[in-house]
This record gives C-alpha cells, structure tokens and sequence, in this order.
C-alpha cells in the first residue's frame, strides 16, 4: 500500500508483490457512513488476471505449495491464522470502515476467521486416503489430491468471511488461487495476501486481482487456466459466471441469494423470538444472504408479535459504525440504498404496510451516509415480489399461516433455498418442521450460527456445492486412483485366454 495525494493506494497481489494495473487505471472506495474516500485501487482486467493465473500456475506446477509435506503446509496454514488473529483489530476496522457494517459485528464475526485455517489445516494433516475392493490379485489406493488454480469471486457483504470460507479449503488442500473481491471492499483481501506471505506461504499461492466484475470477474471465471471456479453471490452472476467457466469444463461452485423464512410457531416465547426475528432481519442492515426476509407467524398471534418486533426495530440505533454503541449501520452504495427504496415503492403498490420505517434516515449526522430506516412489511402474501425477491437490505415481511402445512407451503414457495429458522418451545416438532423445508441450512431457536465444519449451501436458486465441513474440502480435492498389479502381468496378445479385464 502506497499513499497518493494522502489517500491510500492499493494495487494488485500477484506472485508476491503488489503490481499496478497496466496503464495504471484505478477506481475508488468510499466509505458508506460518509461518503469519503477511503483508497485508491488498481483496476484490473483480463491482462491482470492472466499475470495472476500464470502466477498461480506457476507455484502449483512447481510444487512449492501443491506438493509440499502436507505437515509443513499446515504449519504454515497455522502461522497464518495466528497472523490474523494479531491483525484482527486492523482488519475489523477496516472491513467495518468499507462495509459500513457496525465494528461490533466485524470484530464477532472476524474473530472467528483463524478457526476456518486451523479447521482445515487439521482436516489437511488428519486425512486417510483409500483401499478400495478390488477384484484380482490388486490393490487399487484412492488418493485425494488438489485441483489446481482456482478461481474465487467474493461479494461486499461479509467480504473476509466468505473469503475464508473459500479459501483456507482450498489452501490446506494444496491448490493456487486467485481472488477477485468485490469492487466495494477490496483492502481487507489485498491485507490477508500479505498476511499470508509474511506468515510463509510462498508467493504466487495466493494472488488478489482487483476491479469490476464486468471486467476482472469475467476475465477470471472464462480463464481457461482454472480447475475451479469458485463465487459467492447474486443469483444472476450465478448463472453468468457458471456459464463461462462451463465452456472451459471448468468445475463451479456458486454461493447464491437467498430470502430465508423464519417460522415463528405458536408455542415458541414470543418475546425471543421477537428478538430472534430481529436479529435474522437486520444484522448487516438487512444485506445477508441468510437475511430473515419473511417472518411466518400464526394467525391468531400475528398482530401482537409484528407489534413486539416494531418494538424493537425502533429502538435500533443508527451511526457511525465505528462507534461502539451503533447497532445498524449504513447499506452499503447508493446502488443498495435505491434497490431497498424501490422495493419499498415496489410494497408499498403490492399493498402491503408498511410498519415501520419505509425510508431513508433523515438525522443529520446520517445524511452524508446510505442510511435506511429498519423496515417491517405487514399484510403481506406470499407471491408479493417484496416476498419473493431479494432485497438486501433492511427490510423484512410479516406474513401469517392458518397451520403448520400451510407454513411448510409459503417457506417453500420462494425461488431461494439457502437458510431457515424455527422457532418454538418443543424441538422435536422443530426438529420434524426442518425435514420438510427446501433449504440447506435450517437452523432451531437460533439463525446466522456458523462454523468451520458446517456443510454451508443452498437448494433451488441459492447455488450448487457446498463450503465448509469435509465436504466443503473434498470439493476443493479430485481423487486419483493408483491400481497396482500384484502378480505377474497378463501378457494379452500372447495368450488366447479369455481374461477379464474389469
Ligand atoms: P454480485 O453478484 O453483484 O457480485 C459478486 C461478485 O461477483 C463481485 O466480486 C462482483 O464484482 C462479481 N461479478 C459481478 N458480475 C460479474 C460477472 N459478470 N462475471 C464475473 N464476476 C462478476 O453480488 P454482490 O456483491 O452484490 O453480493 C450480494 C449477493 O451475494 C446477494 O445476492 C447475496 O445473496 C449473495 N450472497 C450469497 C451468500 C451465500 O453464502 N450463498 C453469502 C453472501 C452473499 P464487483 O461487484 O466487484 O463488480
């Protein structure tokens, strides 16, 4: 990093060192609480990411990372998550500070990145390969090795998470890669490269190209050098980017959109639950993927518990997001702000209510920022497009059911199928609820919990593959199979024999 005119200059991460874009083009980011600028950063297009993906080449052909005593890469892996563990303080500023998210969420949810690297380093160093059976005098040994250079496209919402979540499977399993963070927050990424170098991993393992989508993330997921794409993202960019890499037979992995229901049942503590639902709604201001969009309550109780939700989105506090008393912080562009604005409009002409909020913050402190006001729909039905489609921001929908089958109905009746949550005082029938939900991920008196072995992936829209868990590191291995004959060779054109051969 580099200051120009006493603003921060940023450039690319390849092969170890920072790199200028050719002809030295550069874009900024602002920060979204007040609209200053917070860096410069190089713009990268498909020259870059072809010098990024050489580079990636480069260190897995050579070996330096792909074949190094699986012992070493995770020593290596375990430095670098005590690396960050130090840096956590920079980077939960930083992050809070590109974000707009509240520095009270970045430092919870930052805190848990050094846990994903020792998580797979472990998984890495305690792996058994396989005898399979096989038939006749062989033994037939199933190895799992990596990929190759993979490709990862990251959102601006939770940028270091998902990041790792991609990431540290795809390092401990002993691939290259090359990010493209998102064009809204770029610094934290281009930190944890050179985080990762000083902590020993070798250059060229870990390479950042900055810029636009449009641009550098097409440039990277139609690069016929990847053996994998990686994205998290919009459900759109889903279909774009698996496109492209598809052509080249490039496998993919996809992290859509989502609109999670949250399905209060009548005998759950309303209160809790109350509070569980505004927690799903509003953490990030609305802008997860997991955001509890549709909140499902019982008729009978409906009223009473969108008044005890009202209650307490009211009472959120709205800043600075770098103080510590802020609860809700800014969307993140004046892109996101006018999306949540329009589908309020969108709401409102469906004939929704609106319960509270429905428009931009007008204190005077926030007015420079993209500060929206936490929004609750009432009177909604399901085939409301304010039901149905992704808002991303700090909005949700109370929506009612007679009984529980029509529940399961308006939960599945959405072209998502990310994350859920339940809500009630018996888990057992939670427990029976989550087998009927068309989602990957349902959690029970609880939402947004996460962990390392957590398989994380959604069904329908929300994408395809899965992040985390072995499974998220087995997606990041191919097998090879090693047949090795015991006995001595058939000689096949020497004999009139009938051998079988499989
Ligand atoms: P986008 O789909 O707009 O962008 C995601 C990434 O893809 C960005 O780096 C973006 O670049 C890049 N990109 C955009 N267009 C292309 C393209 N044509 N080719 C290659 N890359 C491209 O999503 P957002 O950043 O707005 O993030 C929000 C979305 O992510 C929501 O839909 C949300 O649900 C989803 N998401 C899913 C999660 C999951 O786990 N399933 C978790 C978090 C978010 P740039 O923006 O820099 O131009």
């Amino acid at each position: 990093m580099k200051t120009l005119e006493n603003v921060a200059a940023y450039r690319h991460f390849i092969d170890g060192e920072e790199q200028p874009s050719a002809g030295g083009r550069t874009f900024d980011v602002r920060n979204p609480a007040n609209g200053t600028l917070v860096a410069r950063v190089a713009e990268g297009g498909a020259g870059e990411v072809e010098r990024a993906v050489d580079a990636a080449r480069r260190a897995f052909a050579d070996g330096r990372w792909s074949r190094l005593p699986v012992r070493e890469r995770c020593r290596i892996l375990s430095a670098f998550a005590q690396e960050i563990e130090r840096a956590l303080p920079s980077l939960s500023t930083l992050e809070s500070t590109c974000t707009g998210r509240p520095l009270r969420e970045m430092r919870a949810q930052l805190s848990r990145l050094p846990e994903f690297y020792r998580y797979f380093a472990a998984i890495a160093r305690t792996a058994e390969d396989s005898v399979t059976p096989f038939e006749g005098p062989y033994l037939n040994y199933v190895r799992r090795v990596p990929l190759g250079v993979v490709g990862q496209i990251t959102p601006w919402n939770h940028p270091l998470l998902i990041l790792t979540k991609k990431l540290a499977p795809a390092l401990a399993a002993g691939n290259t890669v090359v990010v493209k963070p998102s064009e809204y927050t770029p610094l934290t990424t281009l930190a944890l490269a050179r985080i990762a170098l000083d902590a020993g991993m070798p250059p060229g393992v870990f390479n950042v190209v900055t810029g636009f989508g449009s641009e550098a993330g097409r440039a990277l997921s139609s690069h016929p050098g990847l053996a994998k794409l990686d994205l998290t993202g919009g459900t759109e960019t889903g279909r774009v980017v698996a496109q492209a890499a598809g052509a080249n037979l490039v496998r993919v992995n996809c992290e859509l959109g989502g609109k999670a229901p949250v399905i209060v049942l009548p005998d759950a503590d309303l209160e809790q639950a109350a509070g569980g639902a505004i927690f799903a709604a509003f953490i990030a201001s609305g802008q997860t993927c997991i955001a509890g969009a549709r909140i499902l309550v019982h008729e009978s109780q409906a009223e009473e518990f969108a008044e005890r939700m009202i209650a307490r989105a009211e009472a959120l506090r709205l800043g600075d997001p770098l103080l510590p008393s802020t609860q809700l912080g800014p969307l993140v562009s004046e892109r996101q702000l006018q999306r949540t604005e329009h589908y309020v409009a969108v709401g409102m002409q469906e004939g929704a209510q609106i319960a509270c909020g429905g428009k931009r913050a007008t204190a005077p402190e926030l007015r420079d920022g993209y500060f929206f006001e936490p929004t609750i729909f009432t009177g909604v039905r399901s085939p409301m497009r304010i039901a149905q489609e992704e808002i991303f921001g700090p909005v949700t929908c109370v929506l009612s059911y007679r009984n529980v089958d029509e529940a399961v109905r308006i939960a599945n009746d959405i072209p998502f199928g990310l994350g859920a949550s339940i809500w009630t005082s018996d888990a057992a029938k939670g427990m029976k609820l989550a087998e009927r939900l068309e989602c990957g991920i349902v959690w029970i008196n609880d939402h947004h919990r996460i962990d390392p072995a957590l398989p994380w992936g959604g069904m329908k829209g929300s994408g395809m593959g899965r992040e985390c868990g072995i499974e998220g590191y087995r997606e990041y291995t191919q097998t090879k199979s090693v047949v090795v004959n015991l006995d001595e060779p058939v000689d096949w054109y020497a004999t009139t024999d009938v051998v079988r051969l499989s």
